[in-house]
């Protein structure tokens, strides 16, 4: 791809086919046509039987592997509170997301999420336990959620976002979330905090 592409491609943009999905749509299903090593026609190929069929480049051979997306949140936690971020992008433009964004090839999971949280909401924090990995059938994301506690710096929207806001768990916007991930970590996170007080 070229740099605009992929740029493009991080945005969701024009190099992405946008599949008419309804609900939660985080990643759009993109139409691959050439391959990346040659250029020749991609075309759908039964390779093995019982998987999917995959795009072999009809030049090279090359089989073009549609892999998942792996994405990265943090439930940044201070005094009783979580940051959640409105975000200022399609998908899912002016709902409520935790900090979070695509894990970069070769770079850590835990890396990725101290990274986003940085880059859209200005906090400096430190991961966690595992919340959760959630992933839902036909969709591209998996997304891999962590506790995070707070270390330094003031909340305020950056990369993607409108606003930035702690929540206490009274406060959640339940009906104006992102994504069914953002719902479902949530609902993990605050069930474990109940059941951590229980105990304790
Ligand atoms: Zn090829």
């Amino acid at each position: 791809m070229t740099s605009e592409a992929i740029t493009n491609f991080k945005k969701g943009g024009p190099a992405f086919q946008a599949a008419p999905l309804d609900g939660d749509r985080h990643h759009h299903d993109p139409e691959f046509r050439f391959c990346p090593l040659c250029g020749g026609g991609l075309n759908l190929h039964d390779l093995k039987a019982g998987e999917p069929r995959r795009l072999v480049c009809d030049a090279c051979g090359f089989v073009f592997f549609l892999d998942p997306k792996l994405v990265a949140c943090a439930v940044v936690e201070l005094e009783g509170r979580i940051v959640l971020l409105k975000r200022s992008i399609e998908p899912q433009k002016g709902k409520w997301v935790m900090p979070g964004g695509y894990v970069d090839r070769g770079e850590t999971v835990i890396a990725a999420a101290e990274r986003e949280s940085l880059e859209e909401c200005g906090l400096r924090v430190e991961i966690g336990d595992l919340v959760g990995v959630y992933s839902y059938p036909g969709r591209i994301a998996v997304v891999v959620v962590y506790r995070a506690e707070y270390k330094s710096g003031d909340l305020r929207p950056e990369d993607e976002t409108l606003e930035a806001a702690w929540f206490s768990k009274d406060d959640i916007p339940w009906a104006d979330l992102a994504f069914q991930s953002t719902s479902d970590a949530l609902k993990d996170y605050f069930e474990r905090k109940r059941n951590h007080a229980d105990d304790t």
